[in-house]
């Protein structure tokens, strides 16, 4: 527990202020506690990894669940898998890797905990948390029962990068523990174009959980995707800033025209289907390319990454003002041009 905690030093952005109340919080009974005994709003964080915290911090109460048990529970055909919100994502994939389960293998690597990977729905490589999760158990922050409340995948409005604890109704819940089903051979075939030429390049079939991993986590180091909050000189992004957006034929055919890389347009589309669940949720890098934003461009210490369009970076020293305000200035640029909406992947906490 310790007050005025710099979020600063939590957040892969590395920017962001105080908070009043910073808790780490290792049990549900814990949890209860806290969400009585201590002052409002509260906030819930998880590694930071995709959060744009405000410069002038969070009051009330931010809470850290650490909490860290995984159960494998054996079904006729599946292996049940009961996981606690606070275990980081990818010490989760390796231990689902250590039993020999299948299902989300191709997630490996991706930053964060378990209860943040079901609120953003994260995905990678075709892979998604909604493909494997069973339910979660999650308390109501604004209610007396101090039971948590079961919820099923299916309650959950889970779609590309979305749950509804992003919105107004379920953002009162903190997640505690989730569930998810894994099956002892492959689910999918790994067909992505990116990772099929590393597994190609080092001569490493696909074909085993281990083998897999090895592919995803080269290429997400070729691709600046891998944290490790500890590496001094690392990038300060939180990923991918923007969704990949809906739009109409005309508009994904007349973006996809700007393709720089000579890329065709099929390929395009069934890397779209891979991404987003449908052809015409297009790339967010392809609209921000054509709306004339470039890679590598700047304003201070700002800068949209020089090979990945996407991820707006903090090069040193930056606000988290200065970064929402870049965001601001690509979101009403893409309207006016292109008359899309880009909604920001990264979640905001706090006032802007
Ligand atoms: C280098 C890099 C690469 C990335 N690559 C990918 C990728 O390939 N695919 C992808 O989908 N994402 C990717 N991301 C985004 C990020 O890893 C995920 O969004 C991840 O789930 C964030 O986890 P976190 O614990 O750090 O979340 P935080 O930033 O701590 O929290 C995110 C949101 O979840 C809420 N939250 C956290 N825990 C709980 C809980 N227990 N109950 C209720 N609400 C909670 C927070 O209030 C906040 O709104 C990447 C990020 C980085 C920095």
């Amino acid at each position: 527990m310790q007050e005025n905690f710099p979020l600063s030093t939590i957040t892969s952005f590395g920017t962001g202020g105080l908070a009043e109340l910073l808790i780490q919080v290792h049990s549900t009974e814990e949890l209860y506690s806290i969400i009585t005994d201590h002052k409002k709003p509260l906030w819930v964080l998880g590694t930071g990894a995709n959060s744009l915290i405000s410069d002038k911090g969070l009051s009330g109460t931010t809470i850290q669940l650490k909490n860290s048990q995984i159960e494998l529970i054996e079904e006729s055909n599946s292996v049940t898998v009961v996981v606690d919100a606070g275990i980081e994502w990818d010490y989760l994939i390796c231990e689902l890797i250590k039993n020999g389960l299948w299902g989300l293998e191709l997630t490996s690597g991706i930053p964060g905990t378990v209860g943040a990977a079901v609120v953003g729905n994260i995905a990678a490589y075709g892979q998604s948390v909604s493909d494997a999760l069973i339910w979660v158990d999650a308390i109501n922050t604004e209610s007396e029962y101090n039971q948590p409340v079961r919820l099923i995948a299916d309650q959950l409005g889970l779609s590309y990068r979305y749950s509804d604890f992003q919105n107004d109704h379920f953002s009162k819940y903190i997640i505690v523990r989730t569930a998810f089903t894994l099956q002892r051979s492959s689910t999918m075939f790994l067909n992505y174009a990116s990772a099929l030429k590393i597994s190609e390049e080092l001569n490493i079939q696909p074909d085993s959980l281990e083998n897999r991993r090895e592919i995803i986590m080269e290429a997400r180091k070729r691709a600046g995707s891998l944290l490790d909050p500890d590496q001094i000189n690392r990038e300060k992004t939180a990923g991918s800033f923007f969704r990949n957006p809906m739009v109409s034929r005309e508009q994904a055919e007349k973006i996809i025209s700007k393709e720089e890389f000579g890329v065709s347009e099929s390929e395009i589309l069934r890397q779209n289907l891979l991404h987003g669940g449908d052809s015409f949720r297009i790339s967010a890098a392809h609209v921000l390319l054509a709306a004339g934003f470039n890679r590598g461009q700047s304003w201070g210490p700002v800068r949209l990454h020089p090979e990945h369009v996407l991820k707006i970076e903090n090069t040193g020293g930056a606000t988290s003002q200065q970064i929402y305000d870049v965001a601001q200035e690509i979101i009403n640029t893409v309207e006016h041009k292109l008359h899309i909406q880009l909604k920001p992947e990264v979640r905001l906490l706090g006032d802007f």
